[in-house]
C-alpha cells in the first residue's frame, strides 16, 4: 500500500501559495492508519525508546497509537499554558517572531530514552525545538518520526546537526 496515496495535498492553505498536506484523509482510512502505525512502529522500536513524546496537536494522533503499540508512555509537548501544574519551557524562532513549547516538570525520568513524533517535517523548527525541551530536562532523545518529511526544506538536516537520526513514511520533493 502506498500511504501517498491517501495524503490529499490542499492548495493555498493556510496561505495563498501553501500545499498543505492532510493527513485527514489517511486517519479516516482504518485499513490504511492501521499500515501506517504498523510501519512506522517497525521503525521506531529501532531507536528503543522508553518514551514517546508528541508534539501538539498532530503529533499527539502518531504517538498515542504508537505508545500503545510498542509498549511505551506517552508524554505531550505542548504551546505554552495548556498543560497544568509546573512545566519546562523552550522558547524558538519563528520565520515571523518566537513560540514556545512546554512539557510538564518531571514528565520524563532523566536519562530516558525518548522518541519524538509529529505528522509532518517541513523546516525542522518545531522538532528541533521539541529535541532542545526534551534534552534541558535530562531526555536522551534516541530518534525522531513523522508520517510526512518535506524534502525540499531543511528539516532532516536540521535533525541530523543535532544528532538525532530520523524515519518518516511518505517524503515529498
Ligand atoms: P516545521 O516546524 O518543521 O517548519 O513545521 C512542522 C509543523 O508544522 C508540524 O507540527 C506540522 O504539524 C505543521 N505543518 C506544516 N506544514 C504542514 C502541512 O502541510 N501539513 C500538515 N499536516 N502539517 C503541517
Amino acid at each position: 500500500m502506498n500511504i501517498k496515496d491517501h495524503i490529499r495535498g490542499v492548495p493555498d492553505f493556510p496561505k495563498p501559495g501553501i500545499l498543505f498536506y492532510d493527513i485527514s484523509t489517511l486517519l479516516a482510512h482504518p485499513d490504511a492508519w492501521q499500515v501506517a502505525m504498523g510501519r512506522m512502529a517497525r521503525e521506531i522500536i529501532k531507536f528503543q525508546p522508553d518514551v514517546l513524546a508528541g508534539i501538539e496537536s498532530r503529533g499527539f494522533l502518531v504517538t498515542a497509537p504508537l505508545a500503545l503499540k510498542l509498549g511505551c508512555g506517552f508524554v505531550m509537548l505542548r504551546k505554552k499554558g495548556k498543560l497544568p501544574g509546573e512545566t519546562i519551557r523552550h522558547d524558538y524562532e519563528l520565520e515571523y517572531g518566537t513560540d514556545t513549547i512546554e512539557i510538564q516538570k518531571n514528565a520524563i525520568a532523566e536519562g530516558s530514552r525518548v522518541v519524538i513524533l509529529d505528522d509532518l517535517l517541513a523546516t525542522g523548527g518545531t522538532m528541533a525545538a521539541g529535541v532542545q525541551l526534551l534534552r534541558k530536562i535530562g531526555a536522551h532523545v534516541t530518534g525522531a518520526g513523522t508520517i510526512i518529511d518535506l524534502a525540499f526544506l531543511p528539516g532532516k538536516q536540521r535533525l541530523k546537526e543535532l544528532d538525532v537520526p530520523f524515519t518518516c513514511l511518505a517524503s515529498y520533493d
